[in-house]
């Protein structure tokens, strides 16, 4: 029997936690109970510095279960990395890692679907949401763009995929091989190359809390997702570049036959408009570069991605004593 590792990250979730931690020990008890994973199989639940008392909370329920560890981040490190920290946590203190969100809102009963294709050989399995009914418009629509808009730009992600997998822990291992600070998971799973496996689900509203993904967020989680992966924008910059010459060229064309025929031209707003225009699409350019230049900088500095602050288990050896 395999070990399990499920890891949760947890950013503020003071109001769904306790719940939370109910239905993912009554669910891996069963699991255990019916033989579907080892009895050591635990829950990690990661504090990504949160403000609330959530860390409180998962120190109760760590006293509460055997089930329940508890990884204590020094700051709040963003979903991501986050999930990361886990990850490396746990890597050799189990066979297989499920990891999901903490407000569950993937279902958690096709976490035996995943174990199962994961048995049957999968290295990595993707929860998949089949339909997006509780969620509003609004999040449907942008999520679904993002989707759209990263296959555009040339990256390789699984539609409709968050966070919610399984990882052997080969693919773990794997996974903390790709040392970028600017982590877009969602991105780099798919490119480790072992064989992956989809189960399907019904995606549930948020019980209590709210999304901690507002637009904002969700824009620069886009933007970061596309940088880190794909350099379309400055081949896009560039054909805009190309295009606009070309009308140049043309228009240049335009103004000495116009000379020659006697028609000179007036038009001051024209003037005003193309270098206005130029000018903007020149910053627009600029900005594009800059970004990747910005990227290259926060990399080559390669600071922690995170910082652990306390390790609750009931294991009897750590990563940090092997
Ligand atoms: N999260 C985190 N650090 C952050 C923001 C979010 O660990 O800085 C966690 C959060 O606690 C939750 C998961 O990431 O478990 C997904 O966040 P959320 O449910 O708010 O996103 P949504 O489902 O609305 O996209
Ligand atoms: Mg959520």
């Amino acid at each position: 029997m395999k070990k399990l590792a499920i890891v949760v990250p947890c950013y503020n979730e003071e109001p769904v936690l306790e719940d939370t931690a109910r239905q993912l020990t009554d669910l891996l008890s069963d699991l255990i109970a019916r033989e579907k994973v080892s009895p050591d199989s635990f829950i990690l639940f990661v504090n990504d510095g949160s403000t609330d008392g959530t860390w409180r909370l998962i120190e109760q329920a760590y006293a509460g279960s055997r089930l329940v560890c508890g990884l204590n981040l020094a700051a709040n490190v963003g979903h991501q990395n986050a999930l990361l920290a886990g990850l490396s946590s746990v890597q050799l203190l189990c066979d297989v890692t499920i990891t999901i969100d903490a407000d569950l809102q993937d279902d958690i009963a096709v976490m035996e679907e995943m174990i199962d294709q994961f048995e049957a050989g999968a290295d990595i399995v993707y929860g998949v949401r089949k339909e997006r009914k509780t969620d509003t418009f609004f999040k449907r629509f942008t999520a679904q763009s993002f989707y759209k808009v990263m296959a555009l730009m040339g990256v390789k992600s699984v539609y409709n995929h968050a966070d919610y997998r399984l990882m052997s822990a080969r693919a773990v291992r794997q996974l903390l091989q790709y040392s970028e600070r600017n982590l877009f998971l969602r991105g780099i799973v798919p490119l480790i190359g072992y064989p992956t496996a989809k189960v399907y689900y019904a995606r549930k509203a948020r019980t209590a809390g709210e999304s901690k993904y507002p637009l904002k967020k969700m824009l620069s989680f886009a933007f970061e997702g596309i940088t880190s992966f794909s350099i379309k924008p400055i081949t896009m910059v560039m054909m805009a570049g190309i295009a606009i010459l070309f009308c140049t060229v043309l228009a240049f064309i335009y103004i000495l036959a116009s000379y020659f025929t006697g028609h000179t031209v007036s038009g001051w707003a024209s003037i005003m408009t193309s270098i206005w225009f130029l000018g903007g699409m020149q910053l627009v350019a600029i900005g594009i570069v800059g970004e990747y230049v910005g990227k290259t900088y926060l990399e080559v500095k390669r600071r922690p991605r995170f910082n652990i602050e306390r390790f609750l288990t009931h294991e009897e050896k750590t990563d940090s004593d092997r």
